[in-house]
């Protein structure tokens, strides 16, 4: 699995870096996803940060 941020749509608001630390960081005022892969044990979490992201910034591209 891997996601990628939209900066673009990103607001900012911090969230996903909340709920996915291992995943999300921001950098600058928008979040990115900074690992390559998302570990398997985080993909439920990584999931749920892009279904809580308020403006569907997140992709999850599953493989
Ligand atoms: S939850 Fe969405 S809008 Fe908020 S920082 Fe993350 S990607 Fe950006």
């Amino acid at each position: 699995m891997k996601a990628k941020v939209n900066p673009d749509i990103c607001i900012g608001c911090t969230l996903c870096v909340s709920t996915c630390p291992e995943v999300f960081r921001m950098e600058d005022d928008k979040a990115v996803a900074f690992v390559d892969k998302v570990p398997a044990k985080l993909y439920e979490l990584c999931r749920r940060a892009a279904d809580e992201c308020p403006v569907a910034a997140i992709e999850i591209i599953e493989g």
